[in-house]
């Protein structure tokens, strides 16, 4: 099966391979590959030994992005967040239950934020201490910018939390540039093509050690996890890790350097994308975004207009030729999603493609342009 979602994505058999072992967390045979792996995606956040540390959460995004929020953010502070699309809405929400004033920047879910935006908004109230900003957008399958609104963060004397989950391995970012930057947040299950089950935040450490008694909860306190690896050792966990994950992901960053890195992936994800882009539009079809703002991550296509289609029967005709996408969406105008993540290649979407063209014969959709 061609597995074709924004996450968890397909993996490399090497991957998986490495999940067959039972592991105690403890072990000085593990804690090395533990912390290891922390020095791994410090490095490729761009971070430096001393100035930024990797602090890991057991769990999906979410979990991550909810301590990173309550870490660095005051109860009661402020947050800007920028609301293209319906991950930021997450964001929004986390934010709100954990008791943080969120400041909405609403913008269409068809184009990144400007930074024109981001400083009027910011001008307009000092109160707003941090701007959240998702980087993919894997709702709708937009980028924000960070070399676009990071300067504009900086120079309001604001503080930037970027949500790189669906981004980070394969979009540049790089922490070295941007100091206005608390903490980058991604997880081991997307563009890093590991087992989903492990969060990172690869954060300033001042930034941490002044964030003491922020969370307002213990699982979900970073500066614990953070004083924790001072305390234990940066091969110790907290609390029981998904270790086999870790040793998988261990594998993951292996293959994702010896690709070439992020800038390898980033050329086979935007050809992953312009092959099924292009596919998409050959079939009769119509891109949710304009091309100029097509990310490489995920491409949304308008559901048919043709009373044939309907969204789970679409699924499991393609299922049956053996390609799997998800079965919801998530933008306001009824779309599909595809995922161009994983270890999947421009000729598995060539695939992808005949397979959909087989699809809608199969179901009888004849008028295809958007509904
Ligand atoms: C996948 C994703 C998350 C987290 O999702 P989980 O299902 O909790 O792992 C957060 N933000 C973005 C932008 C994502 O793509």
């Amino acid at each position: 099966m061609l597995l074709l979602i924004p996450g968890p994505v397909q993996t490399r058999p090497e991957t998986r391979a490495a999940m067959a072992a039972d592991i105690a967390p403890w072990d000085h045979d593990f804690r090395p590959v533990y912390s290891g792996i922390r020095e791994r995606v410090r490095d490729l956040a761009g971070g430096d030994e001393g100035v930024h540390a990797t602090l890991p959460l057991q769990g999906c995004g979410h979990f991550i992005m909810e301590a990173t929020l309550r870490s660095f953010i005051p109860a009661g502070g402020k947050v800007l967040i920028p609301l293209n699309g319906s991950y930021a809405e997450r964001a929004a929400r986390l934010a709100r239950e954990a008791g943080r004033q969120v400041v909405a920047l609403r913008g269409p879910d068809t184009r990144p934020v400007t930074p024109v935006e981001v400083a009027a908004a910011l001008a307009a109230d000092p109160g707003i201490s941090h701007v959240a900003m998702i980087h993919n957008e894997t709702g709708s399958g937009i980028v924000n910018d960070p070399a676009a609104i990071g300067p504009v963060v900086r120079a309001a004397g604001r503080r930037l939390i970027l949500d790189s989950v669906s981004g980070f391995g394969a979009l540049p970012f790089s922490l070295a540039d941007h100091p206005e930057c608390d903490a980058v947040v991604f997880t081991s299950g997307k563009c890093l093509e590991g087992m989903p089950g492990i969060g990172f935040a690869v954060a300033r450490i001042d930034r941490v050690e002044a964030a003491a008694g922020n969370a307002g909860s213990w699982a979900f306190d970073l500066a614990d996890v953070y004083r924790h690896a001072l305390r234990a050792g940066w091969g110790s966990f907290r609390f029981t890790p998904p270790v086999q994950a870790l040793a998988a992901f261990a594998v993951a960053l292996d293959l994702h350097a010896a690709e070439g890195g992020q800038p390898a992936r980033l050329a086979r994800y935007t050809e992953n994308m312009r092959v099924l882009y292009e596919g998409v539009q050959a079939l009769g079809l119509t891109p949710y975004l304009e091309a100029r703002h097509q990310g490489p991550v995920i491409v949304t296509v308008h559901q048919p207009a043709d009373a044939g289609f309907e969204l789970q029967r679409f699924v499991d005709a393609l299922k049956a030729r053996g390609v799997l996408i998800s079965n919801f969406h998530n933008t306001k105008a009824p779309t599909f999603r595809v995922g161009c993540i994983g270890a999947v290649t421009p000729e598995d979407m060539r695939r992808a493609v005949r397979a959909m063209g087989e699809a809608l014969d199969a179901l009888g959709v004849r008028r295809r342009e958007a509904a």
